[in-house]
């Protein structure tokens, strides 16, 4: 009898504990980088990625800013809708997850209003600048990338960029994006919100700031699967980074922030959003994975 009550206990408390795995306490909100969405649309964007942590308990939240303008610009854009989604939900705070510039974008909330965040993942956020975009500005220090290398990572830039990108109505400014993801002018961002960004080369940064949690993943590997339209175009921007670890567009060291989970992922800067439509490296853990265990840490650190 005492068998059977436990046996029957047990089969009770299954469904809920495989339903909680990413139940955080506050809602998800999933940060976009510097693409636009009129070919991808805004929840395509994080491929399987919003279904993957909602089935086990998650509240997830897209949101929607200018796909090129500075981390400012962006970042006001994205208070607006936190505040919006905190009011819908009645939640105190929200958990930011922030790919590419979306990583710096989250930050700017993060810093400007520390008591509406609870936590900031960076997955492979431009933290310290890409050299992609210095090479764009013609400002990439010389010796590091030949002449050759130069024309074929703007070539793969605007490729991927034009396969990517879309006018979405809100507005756009290819240059400020560009300048705000230089090298120098993500020193100048972080000098004004420094909060998680490593102070070595390439560390860990402050696992906690102003009572916000900060983490960080991402990959270092340019080209992962022969079918994936964009991964001959990573290979041609990973060339900016003079054979520095990247993955395509932003190199392992810019990448760290807060708690340093991951930076050596075989992914690329596309991979790591389940890009193009799953086609992923298949010989590395599955990005919607990583997603979820993000997820569960944050629901066994109490966010
Ligand atoms: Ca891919």
């Amino acid at each position: 009898m005492m068998w059977l009550s436990a046996c029957v206990l047990a089969l009770a408390a299954w469904p809920a504990a495989a339903g909680t795995y990413t139940q955080t306490k506050y809602p998800i909100v999933l940060v976009h980088g510097i693409f636009g969405f009129d070919n991808i649309g805004p929840v395509e964007y994080f491929y399987g990625i919003p279904s993957a942590l909602r089935a086990d308990g998650a509240k997830v939240y897209l949101v929607q800013v200018s796909a090129a303008n500075s981390h400012e610009v962006r970042g006001e854009q994205l208070l607006t809708q936190v505040k919006q989604i905190l009011a819908a939900t009645g939640a105190a705070k929200v958990n930011l997850m922030g790919h590419s510039q979306g990583s710096p974008t989250s930050r700017y909330v993060a810093s400007v209003r520390p008591d509406l965040i609870a936590s900031v993942t960076s997955v492979d956020g431009v933290n310290k600048g890409s050299a992609v975009a210095d090479v764009a500005l013609h400002v990439a220090p010389p010796g590091t990338v030949s002449n050759a290398a130069l024309v074929t990572v703007a070539n793969g830039f605007s490729s991927i960029v034009n396969f990517l990108s879309g006018g979405s109505g809100l507005p756009q400014n290819s240059l400020a994006a560009t300048t705000s993801l230089s090298t120098a002018g993500t020193a100048k961002f972080n000098l004004a919100h420094p909060e998680g960004v490593p102070t070595t080369a390439c560390g860990e940064g402050a696992y906690t700031a102003r009572g916000v949690a900060y983490y960080s993943w991402g990959g270092a590997k340019s080209y992962t699967n022969v079918l994936d339209i964009l991964d001959p175009f990573m290979a041609l921007t990973s060339l900016a980074f003079g054979g520095a670890k990247n993955d395509g567009l932003v190199s392992t060291c810019s990448q760290r922030l807060g708690k340093v989970i991951r930076a050596d992922y075989a992914m690329n800067h596309m991979d790591v959003v389940n890009q193009t439509v799953g086609l992923v490296n298949l010989f590395e853990t599955n990005p919607v994975t990583v997603f979820r265990a993000q997820a569960n840490r944050l629901k066994n650190a109490g966010l």
